[in-house]
C-alpha cells in the first residue's frame, strides 16, 4: 500500500503548467499582490483577458454594467475573484486534450464548471460568502483527473467496480488505490502552495464533519456537485432528491427556491461552458427536464391505461362472444333433443334418457315408471279435418300432457302419435294414478282448430321396476309398456292398462 506520496512520486508525469499558470498560482497565493500585477500577468495572454473579462460580464456575476477593462472588473468582483478566475482558466485548458477508454474528459470540465456555477450561485444563495467557491469546487475533483492520468486503465477499474457494487467513488477509491480523490486533490494542490481556502474544502467535501473551520465551504462543494451532477449524471433523479432534502436540512432551501437555483445554474453554466470552450452537451432547464420526464410518464401511464382499457373491451366482447356461443350451443342440444313439431323430447332423448333412469333407479333402489300413450282413432282426426288439425292436436295433446306431469316427469314424443313418459322415482301404485289423470286431462279437453271442435281420448299402458322382482332393462320396460298399452286398445280405448309381468 502507497502513501499519496508515494504515489505521485512513482505514478505522476504531470504535465508542467505553463509559465502564465505559474504565474496567476503564485498571484493567488500571494494574498498581497495587487490588482497591477494580474493586470500585468493576464495581459501577455489576450485571449485570457478577454475571456476573464467575458466571465465578469456573464451572467454568473449579474453586474449592472458591462465592464471593458480589467480594472474595471476588478474594482467590482475584487481581486480574488479575478484571479481565481485566471487560475479556473489556465487548468481548465491545461487539463484538456483526448478522451481515452471510458474516461471522458469533456463531461469530467462539464461537470466540474456546472459544479463551480453552482458552488458561486449556491453560496449566495445560503450566505456561504467564499472567495473561491468558483475554483474551489472546479478542482474538487481534480484528485480524479490525476488518478485517471496516472493510470487511465486502473482508474477505469474504479469505474467499473463502482457501477457494479454500486459503493461510492471515495470507497471504490480506497479499495483499489489505499487513498481516494479528495487525498490526491488535496495533495497536488497543496504541492501548487495553493492557499487552504481552496484545497481545504476540497479535501473534506465527503467527509463535511471533519471539515472543522471549511465545514460549510466543504458542504457547498458536495451539494454543488450534486447539482452539477442533476444535468450531467446518468442518476439525476436519486441526485435530485438528495439536493433537496441536503438543502432543506442544512440551509432550510425549500423546494421552490432549490428549483429556482437548479434551473438558474443550468442556464448560467450553458454560457460559462461556452467561455470555457467546453461542449455544453446538452444542457436543458432542470424543470424542463423533469417536465419532459413527467410528460413521457403521463404518456406512458396513458399508454397503459389504454392498454388496460383496450384488454378489458377484448376480455368484454370475449366473454360475450363465449356466451353467445355457450347460448348457441344450449340452443344446438336443444334443438338435438327435441321433437319440432311437439317440441317434446324425441324418440333418442327417450332412449337415452330412460337408460339413465334405470341405472339411477337400480343404483338407489328407487322404483321408475314408464308410460306409453298412444291416441284413439288418430287417423280419423286426419281423416276428417285435415292433417293440419291433426298436427295441432297433437300439439295440444303434448301441451297438456306436460301440463299434468310433475316437473321431473319426462314427456317424450316417441314417434307419430304415441308419447313416453318417463316417471322417475315412481313406482307402479304412483304411475297408475299419474296415468288416470293423464288420460282424463285429455279426456275433457276440448280441441279447437279452423272451425273444427272435436274431443279425443289416448290410451295408456305402463309398467315399472318395481313390478318385478328382478332388473329390467330399458328395452324390457319399454316391452312391458307398449303391451299394456295394446292391452288397453284391446280393450276398448281411452283406458289405463297394467303391464303383466
Ligand atoms: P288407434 O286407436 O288404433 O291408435 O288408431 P289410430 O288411427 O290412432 O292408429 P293408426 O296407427 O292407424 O294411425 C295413426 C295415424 O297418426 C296415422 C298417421 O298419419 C297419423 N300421424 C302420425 N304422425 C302424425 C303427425 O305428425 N301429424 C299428423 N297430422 N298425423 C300423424
Ligand atoms: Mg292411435
Ligand atoms: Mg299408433
Amino acid at each position: 500500500m502507497t502513501s499519496v506520496q508515494e504515489f505521485f512520486d512513482n505514478n505522476l508525469r504531470l504535465p508542467s503548467p505553463p509559465a502564465i499558470a505559474l504565474k496567476i498560482l503564485e498571484a493567488v497565493r500571494e494574498e498581497k499582490n495587487s490588482f497591477d500585477d494580474l493586470a500585468q500577468i493576464v495581459s501577455v495572454d489576450p485571449s485570457l483577458s478577454i475571456r476573464i473579462l467575458q466571465i465578469a460580464n456573464s451572467s454568473l456575476y449579474g453586474l449592472a454594467q458591462p465592464v471593458d477593462s480589467l480594472a474595471q472588473a476588478t474594482s467590482l468582483l475584487g481581486t480574488d475573484a479575478l484571479k481565481n478566475i485566471a487560475l479556473s482558466f489556465v487548468i481548465v485548458q491545461e487539463f484538456q486534450g483526448e478522451s481515452e477508454g471510458s474516461f471522458d474528459l469533456t463531461l469530467f470540465w462539464r461537470r466540474a464548471i456546472t459544479a463551480a456555477v453552482a458552488a458561486e450561485m449556491l453560496g449566495d444563495a445560503v450566505g456561504v460568502k467564499s472567495r473561491s467557491a468558483f475554483v474551489s469546487a472546479l478542482l474538487q475533483d481534480v484528485g480524479i483527473l490525476i488518478f485517471f492520468l496516472s493510470d487511465a486503465f486502473d482508474y477505469t477499474r474504479v469505474l467499473d467496480s463502482k457501477r457494479v457494487s454500486g459503493k461510492s467513488t471515495c470507497e471504490t477509491e480506497k479499495e483499489l488505490f489505499a487513498f481516494d480523490h479528495t487525498e490526491i486533490g488535496f495533495h497536488l494542490l497543496t504541492a501548487w502552495n495553493l492557499p487552504e481556502m481552496i484545497s481545504a474544502p476540497i479535501h473534506f467535501h465527503h467527509s463535511v464533519e471533519n471539515a472543522g473551520e471549511y465545514q460549510q465551504d466543504a458542504r457547498l462543494l458536495y451539494f454543488a456537485d450534486k447539482i452539477s451532477a442533476m444535468y450531467h449524471s446518468e442518476h439525476s433523479n436519486a441526485k435530485s432528491v438528495e439536493v433537496h432534502s441536503g438543502l432543506a436540512e442544512h440551509w432550510n432551501l425549500s423546494g421552490e427556491d432549490v428549483d429556482t437555483l437548479v434551473d438558474a445554474v443550468g442556464e448560467k453554466s450553458q454560457e460559462v461552458l461556452e467561455l470555457f470552450a467546453i461542449d455544453p452537451g446538452e444542457i436543458q432547464p432542470f424543470s424542463q427536464i423533469i417536465q419532459a420526464a413527467n410528460i413521457e410518464l403521463g404518456r406512458l401511464n396513458f399508454s397503459y391505461e389504454q392498454l388496460v382499457l383496450e384488454l378489458k373491451q377484448a376480455k368484454e366482447s370475449a366473454d360475450k362472444l363465449a356466451k353467445e356461443l355457450k347460448d348457441a350451443n344450449d340452443c344446438l342440444r336443444e334443438i338435438a333433443v327435441r321433437d319440432g313439431l311437439t317440441n317434446l323430447y324425441n324418440h333418442r332423448y327417450f332412449q337415452e334418457r330412460l337408460e339413465i333412469e334405470l341405472k339411477r333407479a337400480y343404483r338407489y333402489r328407487h322404483p321408475v315408471s314408464l308410460l306409453m300413450l298412444d291416441i284413439d282413432f288418430f287417423k280419423t282426426v286426419n281423416d276428417t279435418y285435415g292433417h293440419p288439425t291433426g298436427d295441432h292436436a297433437l300439439k295440444t295433446v303434448s301441451y297438456e300432457l306436460v301440463k299434468l306431469v310433475r316437473d321431473c316427469d319426462i314427456v317424450c314424443r316417441y314417434g307419430g302419435e304415441e308419447f313416453a313418459v318417463i316417471l322417475p322415482e315412481t313406482g307402479a301404485k304412483g304411475a297408475k294414478v299419474l296415468a288416470q289423470r293423464l288420460r282424463r286431462g285429455i279426456e275433457q279437453k276440448s280441441m279447437e282448430y279452423e272451425g273444427h271442435a272435436f274431443k279425443i281420448t289416448v290410451s295408456v299402458g305402463y309398467s315399472a321396476t318395481d313390478m318385478s322382482g328382478a332388473e329390467s332393462s330399458r328395452a324390457a320396460l319399454i316391452r312391458y309398456s307398449d303391451s299394456a298399452l295394446c292391452q288397453s286398445k284391446q280393450k276398448g280405448r281411452n283406458r289405463v292398462e297394467a303391464a303383466r309381468i
